[in-house]
């Protein structure tokens, strides 16, 4: 049994990823650690060529379809390779023959990430970039100048790193539409099908790190190269039904464990963004009631409800800010490597109550501290 004191440690789990997993969830992963009852055997140690998980795996992707409300025209994959394969994955595909640029719109350091990787496969054109504003706003479509020819346009809805998160979907309909969903899948209603390609992870909202998964419209593959090496092309992860090498049958498991309570306890995406919303709008009311002590890093328009980023005063006062809400049993709120600050990450399995005692140690520590 887990212990009530290692529920508490990990329904604080602030971080920006790997992040929290729901409780229910970690019991049943802990039963499977032991035995998966329909099998006999750990989830550590079952085939991935057997009839079980061929329904693992059906099963995961039916849910994802169920809650994205996704048609038969979608291919729904498990691959490895995080996000970071996709970086590379989709200009390798897309930009095969082509002479005309990609569009990628530079909103924060993962986009940054996305485009230093694409340029290393073909003709990139970022149509708008933040760097100038340190990444503190997104643009509104009115903004950008986006040619219909490009062979596709790529943006990620969530800035997970400056807490950037965009309301809704960029991009002409007519231009394969291709995004990192990484931080924010299934946080919230997409519009899915207004995407061609949609990929993420899943350390951040889905499960453990080892899978990611990619959401592709058939029609999108149909003049992709046929040199690619295996691993790296669509096709064979599409013909092989996620099995093509051996694959993460430990982490695809715990996505499907994940996928059935969205769908079951919490009820949907709308369910799940209406949680979320509550989240975010008690958290960041708090940086905005708090006089200059709490500096949010975004603009308030483009506020990411998964991601708060905040500064405090000085650098001192941040890490002293970071220790003692370590020692209150708060983890994972230290900023990203990159920009430094805190950031509170609020993703689905984070739970209401758990923003609650946030915010009761933030008022308490800005009364201790102002
Ligand atoms: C964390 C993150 C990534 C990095 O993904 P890996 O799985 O580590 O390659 C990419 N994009 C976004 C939006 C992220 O939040």
């Amino acid at each position: 049994m887990i212990e009530p004191a290692m529920i508490a440690a990990n329904s604080r789990n602030f971080s920006g990823g790997p992040g929290a997993l729901p409780e229910s969830v970690l019991q049943q992963i802990q039963q499977a650690i032991a035995v998966v009852p329909e099998t006999g055997l750990s989830i550590l140690g079952i085939s991935h060529r057997s009839a079980w998980f061929a329904d693992v795996v059906r099963e995961a992707e039916d849910n994802i379809r169920t809650l994205l409300g996704l048609g038969s025209d979608y291919h729904v994959l498990f691959l490895q390779g995080g996000a970071t394969q996709q970086f590379a994955m989709v200009p390798l595909t897309l930009l095969h023959n082509r002479s005309a640029a990609a569009e990628y719109i530079h909103g924060g350091y993962w986009s940054g990430k996305a485009i230093a990787e694409a340029s290393r496969s073909g003709n990139i054109k970022v149509v708008w970039s933040g760097a100038n504003d340190r990444f503190t706003r997104l643009p509104a479509a009115e903004e950008l100048q986006l040619s219909p020819d490009a062979p596709y346009f790529h943006y990620v809805s969530n800035e997970t790193v400056e807490g950037l998160q965009f309301r809704q979907p960029m991009g002409l309909d007519s231009v394969p539409r291709v995004c990192d969903m990484s931080s924010d899948f299934l946080s919230r209603p997409c519009e899915a099908e207004r995407f061609s390609l949609i990929y993420a992870h899943a350390q951040k909202n889905l499960g453990p790190a080892g899978v990611t998964v990619v959401v592709v419209r058939d029609s999108l593959l149909q003049n992709s190269p046929t040199d690619l090496p295996g691993f790296l092309d669509y096709h064979s992860h599409i013909k092989a039904h996620s099995n093509y090498n051996t694959p993460p049958v430990f982490a695809i498991y715990v996505v499907l464990l994940v996928t059935r309570w969205l769908l079951h306890d919490i009820g949907g995406v709308a369910a799940m963004a209406h949680i979320n919303q509550r989240k975010a709008e008690l958290l960041y009311g708090l940086l905005d009631q708090s006089e200059g002590f709490y500096r949010g890093h975004a603009r308030p328009a483009d506020r990411s409800l998964m991601n708060a980023v905040f500064n405090l005063a000085t650098p001192e006062l941040e890490q002293r800010f970071l220790s003692e809400a370590l020692t209150a049993g708060f983890h994972g709120l230290a900023g990203h490597r990159s920009i430094g600050g805190i950031r509170a990450s609020l993703y689905n399995a984070v739970t209401l109550a758990a923003v609650e005692e946030l915010a009761q140690f933030m008022t308490d520590f800005r009364a201790r501290h102002a």
